[in-house]
């Protein structure tokens, strides 16, 4: 049964793989800054099986010095402010900020609260866009993998 199973893990994922040629990993820190959590439950969806962002080299990591992009959700509460600053400041060099889900993109979902800080992008430099409220994981899952598939950097001295 196992056997089976693993085979059949295996068959999935040769099939779903993208090309080899220019692929990379994307290791994601991710940040609520005050969300009312559905953008979280889709997020969390994309590691499900049916979605399994992990085949395609993208992962959660737990500290922002092992990430490539921080995935921002939520509208930035006064109280997340300095946790998001810090947390960007902590990642190394070249690093993205993506936002995730309306809230983050500064379409006012909750309002003009005195609670809230800024919209994300006159915060931090945002550089990857996922629209929806709550984005479907397939939305989240493409928005990572334009990140993963864009065209590398040629090697300095070669531009
Ligand atoms: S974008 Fe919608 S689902 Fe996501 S945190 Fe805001 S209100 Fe919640």
């Amino acid at each position: 049964m196992f056997v089976l199973l693993r085979h059949l893990q295996r068959v999935r994922r040769e099939a779903a793989l993208p090309p080899r040629s220019g692929a990379r990993s994307l290791a994601v820190r991710h940040l609520d800054a005050g969300s009312c959590n559905a953008c979280e439950h889709e997020l969390t969806a994309t590691a499900a099986p049916q979605y399994d962002l992990a085949r395609f080299g993208i992962g959660i990591v737990a500290s922002p010095r092992h990430a490539d992009v921080l995935l921002v959700t939520g509208p930035v509460t006064k109280r997340m402010e300095g946790p998001l600053r810090r947390a960007y400041e902590a990642m190394p060099e070249p690093r993205l900020v993506a936002a995730l889900g309306d809230c983050a993109l500064g379409c006012g979902v909750l309002g003009d609260r005195a609670e809230l800080a800024a919209p994300l992008e006159e915060l931090l430099p945002v550089a990857i866009r996922i629209p929806g409220c709550p984005p479907s994981p397939e939305q989240i899952a493409e928005g990572l993998l334009t990140v993963v598939r864009a065209p590398l950097d040629p090697p300095a001295g070669r531009r």
